[in-house]
C-alpha cells in the first residue's frame, strides 16, 4: 500500500487520504510496537507533523496507548506507542459439533475461552450463544468492546446462512439476533476465509498475494486469496471446492449432491474408509483414528492415507485453477503431517502443469485458534483497513 502525504493533498480528497494514513500508522503500530513517532515517520515516509496528527488522535480515543518511555544514546528519550490491549473483541467458532466463544484483545490474545456443544435446532443455538457472549460481557467490564466476529462452516448472504450442508440450521438470521441482544456489532466470516484473514494479519503472510487455506474438518472448506483479496463470489458462495464432484458415482454428500471432493477427502471420509474395512465400528472419532494410526494400526493407517491422497487430488483443481504460492492446510490430520502430509505433497505435485509451480504446502497446527484469531481480524477490519492494507 504507497503512503500519501496528507499534507501535499488538498480539498475532497483529504478526508480519504486522511483514513489510508490513519490506517498505515494503526497497521505500523500494530506490527512494529513498541515504536516511536519518530520511527513511525521513517517507516512510514510520512512527515512528522501528520504522524504527531494521527497519533494524538489515537491517543485521544484510546486505541493507542503511549509509554514507556525509550532510552537512545546521545540522551534522547522517546515514548514508545503501542495498541490499547483494553479493547476487546469476541469471537465465535461455530462449527457442526461445537461452538466455541473467546474474548482477544486487539493483538489477537486470547484471555477467556468456553465452548459448547452445537444444538440441533438454530433459534436454541443461537439463544445459548446469545447467553454465552453476555456472559463473556459482563466479565470484561473494564474493557471496551469492538464487536463480535463469527466464523462459520459455510457461506452466508446479507447475514443469513444461505449455504451449510454440514450445519443443519437453515436461513436464520444469526447477525439480527446476536446484535439486537448484546447491541455490538456483529461480523460473519466463512471459517476457510477467516483463516486467511488469521494468515495475513498474526502470522507474518503478509506479503502473501495469492492464497489458499483449505480447511479439513467434518467437510472440506476453502478461503481463497487471490492477488491480495479475498475472493467472495456471488453471494459469498466463492471457494466451494469441497463440492466439486470428483465422481458422479460416488456416495451421496450434504450438498444433495455425490462424490463430492469433501466425500473422499475430509474426516467422515476417513472413518467411513475405516469402517468398510474394520469390524469395530461403534464411536470412533477421528481424533481415536489419528490415534490408532500413531500406534502402528495398519487399517487406520491405509483410512488416513486414502483421505490424504484424495485430498492431494482436490487440491490439483486449486493449484491448476487459481496457482497460489502457499496452501495452507488446516485440521486435525495436521497432527500427523509427518505421516500423510508427504502423501498430499505428491498428489498435488504428480500433476503439475508445465510452467507451472507448486505451491508450498504448509500444515497449520493451531487448528481452531486459527478460526477464532480471523474473527479478531475480521472485526478489527474496519479500523485497521481490510486483508490487503494490513501489509503495511
Ligand atoms: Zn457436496
Amino acid at each position: 500500500m504507497s503512503v500519501i502525504d496528507l499534507e501535499r493533498i488538498q480539498g475532497a480528497s483529504s478526508e480519504v487520504v486522511r483514513d489510508i494514513n490513519r490506517r498505515i500508522v494503526l497497521n505500523l503500530i500494530r506490527t512494529r510496537q513498541p515504536i516511536s513517532r519518530a520511527d513511525l515517520a521513517r517507516v512510514s515516509g510520512l512527515q512528522r507533523s501528520t504522524i504527531s496528527l494521527i497519533v494524538g488522535e489515537l491517543v485521544e480515543e484510546r486505541w493507542v496507548l503511549e509509554g514507556p518511555t525509550g532510552r537512545l544514546p546521545r540522551g534522547r528519550r522517546p515514548t514508545f506507542l503501542r495498541l490499547n490491549d483494553d479493547r476487546a473483541i469476541i469471537g465465535v467458532d461455530l462449527r457442526p459439533t461445537q461452538i466455541a466463544v473467546a474474548l482477544a484483545n486487539v493483538n489477537g490474545k486470547f484471555t477467556s475461552q468456553d465452548v459448547m456443544p452445537t444444538p440441533p435446532e438454530p433459534k436454541a443455538g443461537v439463544d445459548a450463544l446469545i447467553q454465552r457472549i453476555q456472559l463473556l460481557i459482563r466479565g470484561a467490564r473494564d474493557k471496551t468492546i469492538e464487536g463480535v466476529g463469527i466464523s462459520l462452516p459455510g457461506r452466508f448472504s446479507a447475514g443469513h446462512l444461505v449455504f451449510a450442508p454440514n450445519l443443519k440450521w437453515r436461513d436464520y438470521d444469526l447477525r439480527g439476533a446476536i446484535s439486537e441482544a448484546t447491541g455490538l456489532d456483529v461480523e460473519l466470516e466463512n471459517a476457510a476465509n477467516a483463516c486467511v484473514l488469521a494468515a495475513i494479519w498474526f502470522d507474518g503472510m503478509e506479503s502473501c498475494r495469492n492464497l489458499v487455506v483449505v480447511t479439513v474438518s467434518e467437510g472440506i472448506g476453502a478461503g481463497v486469496l487471490i492477488n491480495g483479496q479475498l475472493a467472495r463470489g456471488l453471494n459469498g458462495m466463492a471457494g466451494e471446492f469441497g463440492h466439486v464432484p470428483l465422481d458422479p458415482d460416488g456416495p451421496r454428500c450434504g450438498c444433495g449432491s455425490r462424490g463430492c471432493w469433501e466425500v473422499f477427502g475430509s474426516n467422515r471420509a476417513a472413518l467411513r474408509y475405516y469402517h468398510e474395512s474394520a469390524s469395530q465400528t461403534e464411536g470412533l472419532s477421528f481424533q481415536d483414528l489419528l490415534s490408532l494410526a500413531e500406534q502402528g494400526n495398519a487399517r487406520a493407517i491405509k483410512a488416513l492415507e486414502k483421505m490424504a491422497h484424495y485430498l492431494g487430488r482436490g487440491m490439483r483443481m486449486i493449484v491448476a485453477g487459481l496457482a497460489p504460492e502457499r496452501i495452507i492446510v488446516i485440521g486435525d490430520l495436521t497432527r500427523s503431517w509427518h505421516r500423510f502430509g508427504p502423501v498430499i505433497e505428491a498428489e498435488v505435485r504428480a500433476q503439475v502443469l508445465p510452467g507451472g509451480c507448486p505451491p508450498s504446502l504448509i500444515p497449520a497446527h493451531e487448528d481452531g485458534m486459527a478460526r477464532l484469531r480471523g474473527t479478531v481480524a475480521l472485526v478489527l477490519q474496519k479500523h485497521f483497513g481490510a486483508v490487503h492494507e494490513v501489509g503495511a
